[in-house]
């Protein structure tokens, strides 16, 4: 599971990939890495497994990881080519969801592409060519079906379907906002198309250090982006892009103290990962012992025998029965043997549901 970081250049977004890999890095519990300069795995702030590992005098406390991509260069007139447009809309195509960087704050050292702090107009650069990315790809399946669609009726329903979004798009709207009809077909072509703008999209607000006491309610540009996410039903994180960048050079301790001096509770960059896993329609099991206490991450409505693949295929192959407690209940009794006293660590069978926060011990064949 991948996330891009997009955005106009000068934004702020290799800023704020760096805090993001790097805040990682510093911890030792968090294992880090960059694949390639552009591609960070960061780690998912998770207190869950912080306070088991308390409980249980862990020795290693793994957090669950998501995937960041820095997908720089994109201007307007990428999608007709210009610099290496093409190529960075495809680096889009194939995340799952997006994180679009706006800028909100004032510097005048630092040039704006088109010389002044406007988030509107930026939103609509950015997503104008998304959007010509899209309707190209939609008119490439439209001369690929349409002289089949004549003689063929499911052909016919899908070209209905692809004009239909095209006609969506051709309005300026995003294609997660188009409302595809309730049928099998209709979702999985739909779905098929891996439209640009039908992945899901936080707005990651860039705003001055002064503004992040008030959570930038007093900054008219966040006023605007806020106006624009509800519009297509995006949600807006507000971050300090070159403050995370300072935090993440800093120790737990310190970077207490330093957001005290800012009057801000945490720093917007977890806010931003949790809610980042979240659109990805990501949750995390929980498992807990004296070696380790970990996050894994699954799919929503993951059933218990595949959520236990995570850890390994043998653990599903041979899966027998999950026992389950809710992370909480597990603090508040203060240990699994207390939990099953109380008859609040049930047995599960295969077709159980995974919920997040679930602390789970498999039983399995071997
Ligand atoms: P990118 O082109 O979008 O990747 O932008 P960068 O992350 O390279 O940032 C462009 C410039 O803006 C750099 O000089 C950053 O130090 C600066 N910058 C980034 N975020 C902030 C911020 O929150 N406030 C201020 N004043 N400068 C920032």
């Amino acid at each position: 599971m991948k996330l891009g970081i997009v955005g106009l250049p000068n934004v702020g977004k290799s800023t704020l990939f760096n805090s993001l890999t790097k805040a990682g890095a510093l911890s030792a519990n968090y294992p880090f890495a960059t694949i390639d300069p552009n591609i960070g795995i960061v780690s998912v702030p998770d207190e869950r497994i912080v306070k088991l590992g308390e409980l249980y005098h862990t020795k290693k406390v793994t957090p669950a990881t998501i995937e960041f991509v820095d997908i720089a260069g994109l201007v307007k007139g990428a999608s007709k080519g210009e610099g290496l447009g093409n190529q960075f809309l495809a680096n889009i195509r194939e995340v799952d969801a997006i994180v679009h960087v706006v800028r909100c704050f004032e510097d005048t050292n630092i040039i704006h592409v088109d010389g002044s702090i406007d988030p509107a107009r930026d939103i609509e650069t950015i997503n104008l060519e998304l959007i010509f990315s899209d309707i190209e790809i939609l008119d490439r399946r439209i001369a690929k079906i349409a002289k089949q669609a004549r003689m063929d009726k499911t052909l016919a329903k899908e070209l209905e379907l692809v004009e239909a979004v095209k006609a969506h798009l051709e309005d300026g709207k995003m294609a997660r906002s188009f409302e595809v009809p309730d049928d099998e077909d209709a979702q999985i072509w739909f779905k098929g198309y891996n439209l640009l703008t039908a992945k899901p999209t936080i707005y990651a607000a860039n705003v001055a250090e002064d503004d992040l006491a008030d959570d930038g309610a007093s900054n008219p540009h966040v006023a605007k982006v806020r106006e624009m996410a509800t519009e297509e039903g995006a949600k807006v994180f507000v971050i300090c892009a070159q403050i995370e960048q300072e935090l993440a050079e800093l120790s737990e301790e310190e970077k207490k103290e330093y957001l005290d001096d800012l009057g801000v509770e945490s720093s917007g960059l977890d806010k931003l990962v949790a809610a980042s896993y979240s659109i990805l329609g990501l949750i995390s099991f929980l498992t807990a012992g004296e070696d380790e206490c970990r996050a894994w991450t699954i799919k929503k409505g993951t059933k218990a025998p595949q959520a236990a693949g995570k850890i390994h295929t043998d653990f599903e192959r041979g899966f027998i029965k999950a026992e389950v407690v809710n992370y909480q209940d597990l603090l508040d009794n203060g240990s699994l043997a207390a939990a099953r006293e109380k008859g609040i660590v049930g047995m599960e069978g295969k077709d159980y549901v995974v919920k997040d926060g679930d602390v789970i011990l498999f039983r399995f064949n071997v």
